[in-house]
């Protein structure tokens, strides 16, 4: 971890013009405004930089609008795609009382990460991110092309989908649904997925393997090692940073929503999870999977917790369509050892017992990934304290089994409506520690309510037009 030192001892060597302060706002977009690199000096990284909060959404209650950003050191990378800029992740705090800011997200996986060490339970928690996303080819979004998606309705009709053409032309095309693993020419965004791997490591992370995914059209994954919390949503921003920069220099586009195609695979954001002491894993043991029962209670704590969770790690209106089955999504809330259609997933034993994690494969990338992965360790801790049993898992095929053998597992919920209403109902477990406040909650609630659940609501759907333009 770098220290303010050599943070300027970096910008010396590099020759650095100019520094760009980096935050992510309530909702998880990211923003950022740039200083001189002469403004940059030691003391910086405690007394920060002000900017005005109240242009943030889900800031505005603050009384007092004007805000500090504080840089951390440890964050410092050298931007790979601007001039001779250096960028830094930042908290942000109260200028007046210097107290850290309950609605940072940034702030709220800081304490996640503080209460559970203070548990004493685990000193660390590591999460592996898997985000998926699409990679289209203009620029510009096209509403037109967009709108012929909801007049398709065979599946020999993907083969056109969004074309003009009367006779499909499958020549070096990924089929439906089998874009897992061919070799180019069908897959025509090796290049491109292999610079964003390549970048991403230049900006400090490691990245295990890049793939194309099973869409049909242009669906990536690159996944990164797993890290600690804090460090991976950190990791998560510079990923979609770079996927998104690296697509628009070849004039094409990456999007993290969930589901921009009807009746094709939509986009995850699997999280591989373990908790740690001292350098060991704690969650190897000789239970179901090869996981240990602190393992088993954690999956317990996040399977009871899923609905509110969803709230947080499926948190936008689209991220509902991707949870039907059919599509490798997860749709019961259950747990199973290899079964990719449960919830939760043990992937298959390795010889290190510090391998051993579950898959936690609801979350997708339209999360903040500060808060989804704090919500998802504070139902797992809840889990482990309150010794919560997951049930039996379920090892068949999910989507085979019969209707009413279905009908008994609990399912995710169907709209991001419901799991808000969940969350309202459910919260107690994010309380503890003062992680998530009940203004964070609130707040969440009422802004994913208003601006995203309402403002949809009022707008006709393209389908409706499809359904009942000629009625
Ligand atoms: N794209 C699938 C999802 O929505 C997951 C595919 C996979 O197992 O990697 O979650
Ligand atoms: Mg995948
Ligand atoms: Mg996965």
């Amino acid at each position: 971890m770098m220290t303010p030192k050599e943070v300027l001892a970096l910008c010396r060597e590099r020759e650095i013009r100019a520094v760009d302060l980096r935050f992510m706002d309530f909702p998880g977009t990211q923003k950022h405004f740039t200083i001189p690199v002469k403004a940059l000096t030691e003391e910086s990284f405690e007394v920060g930089f002000g900017f005005d909060g109240s242009s943030m959404y889900g800031w505005q209650a603050i009384n007092e609008s004007d805000m500090l950003v504080v840089p951390e050191a440890g964050t410092a990378f050298v931007d790979p795609f601007m001039n001779r800029t250096l960028c830094l992740f930042c908290n942000i705090q109260d200028p007046i009382t210097r107290e850290d800011y309950d609605k940072d997200p940034r702030n709220v996986a800081r304490k996640a990460e503080k209460y559970m060490q203070s548990t004493g339970l685990a000193d660390t928690a590591n999460f592996g991110p898997e985000a998926e996303f699409f990679v289209f080819d203009s620029v510009r979004f096209d509403q037109n092309e967009h709108e012929s998606y909801y007049h398709v309705d065979s599946v020999e009709g993907q083969w056109n989908r969004g074309k003009a053409e009367s006779v499909p032309n499958a020549g070096y095309r990924i089929r439906y649904k089998e874009g897992y693993f061919p070799v180019p020419p069908a897959d025509t965004l090796q290049d491109l997925r292999t610079e964003i791997m390549l970048i991403l490591m230049e900006c400090g992370v490691d990245v295990e393997a890049q793939h194309h995914e099973v869409a049909t059209a242009g669906q990536c994954e690159i996944d990164m090692k797993y890290r600690p919390l804090l460090e991976t949503a950190d990791n998560i921003l510079k990923y979609k940073y770079i996927a998104k920069n690296v697509a628009v220099q070849h004039g094409k586009t990456a999007t993290f929503m969930p589901k921009p195609l009807w009746n094709d695979n939509g986009s995850g954001l699997h999280l591989h999870l373990s908790l740690w002491k001292e350098g060991e894993s704690l969650f190897a043991g000789s239970g179901y999977g090869g996981l240990s029962d602190m393992a088993v209670y954690a999956m317990g704590g996040i399977l009871k917790h899923a609905p509110a969770l969803l709230a947080f790690c499926c948190p936008t209106t689209n991220s509902y369509k991707r949870l039907i089955p059919g599509f490798e999504a997860p749709i019961n809330l259950t747990y199973s050892y290899r079964n990719r259609s449960a919830a939760i997933r043990i992937p298959v034993h390795s010889p290190n017992p510090n391998n051993k994690r579950f898959e936690f494969r609801c979350p997708d990338p339209s999360a903040n990934p500060y808060l989804a992965m704090s919500a998802v360790l504070m139902a797992a801790l809840d889990g482990i304290q309150n010794k919560i049993d997951p049930g039996a898992p379920l090892d068949k095929d999910i989507y085979d089994l019969a209707a009413e053998e279905l009908d008994t597992v609990a399912k995710v919920p169907r709209s991001l409506n419901a799991s808000l209403e969940a969350l309202r109902e459910d919260h107690a477990f994010l309380l503890k520690g003062d992680v998530f406040t009940e203004d964070v909650i609130d707040t969440w609630i009422w802004y994913k309510s208003t601006r995203e659940i309402e403002a949809l609501r009022q707008r006709p759907h393209p389908w409706e037009f499809t359904a009942y333009y000629d009625i």
